[in-house]
């Protein structure tokens, strides 16, 4: 790719407080090669045909925004569990009966209209909790990893990068009762036949790699978790695990184990720097301090929590003890990472009666180069040299934005002030379209396909 160069009205730098004014960021072969802000920076000023060949970007451009955790088909279930009381355990009925009806084609079509409202969202780089395996009665496909190459294909139609987290399900309870109906898809066998598969599957394209997932402590009996923590170990891949997001989960490890969920993986090899700990939202003081002092991860979903009458994971204490914190949009009841940062700082306000616990800044990083971290991209989520060229430019002059300062996007912009992105340097969204996918056309059509 040549050389481009686009002029930001305001740009996020790295460990900068706050954006700066016209800024100068230059890219070449999907990386970016110079960021230099026009005034008060120290650089000389460009020249003024540099400038005439710029892009121009109104408003406020941040580096790519990471989704760390996703389950893409759960997009169709979005507004159609609503109508009756229950809780997570009900909602989750409603998702297997999606989950049963789901194909390579139907998956593909579905997960590549949902990655595309995603990267509407200014999201360029998205993590994939992938269970959805095997044929309906859990007879793997003939590739075996069918539904996953979906998944791959589908970020590449949407212009998003993808971690593939390859997810071990095994069993139903803590206590290992067996998959049962549409369950049966998600399970392998055992972890090294997982293993087994996930080692058969090498994405042959840049922007897709794989990932490794336990789904809970739920799904992987304890004398097996060390097996896929050491796989992912010796393959330098990111971990992902559910952790907590039920009291019942917490209870039934107590009952059977003897002790919380956190203490069950610290003690089979689960925890450390590059695990990543999703939702959290039940730990106990001690769990907070075994996940701090191994660097664990911890992706918060809020809307997702907030939809599902989860709880409120302690946030604050978690990143105080120690713990990067990153954002996902799990269940899609909402894709828009500006009010899943901003939840994390309000949520603490209801549950406090006080303001001011996670700085902007805070919020920022959650939603750029600690998500992109924690899917195991190290080379994004920054606006710096040598980073991939990924640019999200918020408009700042909407009926949300008008008037605010740039520092304070993250308390007002949504998703839908996004004008432009663009992926490894490549535009995907301008003008705040789309530029290959008709995204409301295909979401409705895929969904109607799963749901009718
Ligand atoms: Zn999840």
């Amino acid at each position: 790719m040549p050389l481009t160069r686009w002029l930001a009205e305001y740009a996020w730098l790295p460990d900068h407080a706050e954006p700066t004014r016209d800024v100068l960021i230059e890219a070449e072969d999907g990386r970016i090669t110079a960021v230099t802000p026009l005034v008060g920076g120290g650089a000389p000023m460009a020249g003024v045909e540099v400038l005439r060949d710029a892009v121009r970007l109104p408003g406020l451009t941040l580096p790519g925004l990471a989704n760390a955790h996703s389950h893409a088909f759960h997009r169709a279930l979005r507004g159609r569990t609503h109508g009756g009381r229950g809780d997570f355990w009900s909602w989750r009925d409603g998702m297997y009966d999606v989950a049963a009806r789901l194909d390579p084609d139907t998956y593909l079509a579905l997960a590549r209209a949902a990655y595309a409202e995603m990267a509407l969202a200014g999201i360029t780089c998205v993590g994939e909790f992938h269970y959805l395996h095997h044929g309906p009665d859990g007879t793997p496909y003939a590739d075996p990893n069918a539904m996953g190459a979906a998944l791959v294909e589908a970020a590449a139609h949407a212009g998003i990068r993808l971690t593939l987290l390859d997810t071990c399900y095994l069993t139903a309870t803590v206590d290992g009762a067996p998959l049962t109906g549409p369950q049966r898809r998600f399970g392998d066998g055992d972890a090294l036949r997982w293993a087994e598969r996930v080692s058969a599957f090498a994405p042959d394209d840049d922007h897709a790699r794989t990932g490794a997932a336990i789904h809970s402590v739920r799904a992987v009996p304890a004398e097996q978790l060390a097996t896929v923590a050491g796989w992912a170990d010796r393959n330098g891949m990111p971990l992902h695990v559910h952790l907590s997001e039920q009291p019942a989960e917490n209870d039934a490890c107590r009952a059977l184990h003897g002790c919380t969920p956190t203490r069950l993986l610290a003690d089979h090899g689960v925890l450390g720097r590059h695990t990543t700990a999703v939702h959290a939202t039940h730990p106990t003081g001690a769990d907070l301090a075994l996940l701090g002092e191994s660097r664990t991860g911890i992706c918060l979903c809020p809307t997702t929590e907030r939809d599902l009458a989860d709880g409120i994971g302690p946030a604050r204490r978690m990143a105080e003890a120690g713990s990067p914190l990153s954002l996902g949009s799990d269940s899609h009841a909402v894709v828009d990472l500006f009010e899943e940062a901003r939840a994390v700082e309000l949520d603490e306000r209801l549950r406090t009666r006080r303001r001011g616990h996670f700085s902007p800044v805070e919020l920022f990083t959650a939603a750029t180069v600690a998500g992109h971290a924690a899917l195991g991209w190290a080379d994004a989520g920054r606006l710096a040299v040598g980073d991939r060229a990924d640019l999200v430019t918020v408009r700042l002059d909407s009926a949300r934005t008008a008037g605010v300062p740039p520092v304070g996007a993250f308390f007002a912009a949504t998703a839908a002030d996004i004008s432009h992105v663009v992926v490894d340097g490549r535009v995907v969204v301008a003008d705040g379209r789309h530029r290959t996918v008709d995204v409301p056309t295909e979401l409705r059509d895929a969904i109607e396909a799963v749901t009718s």
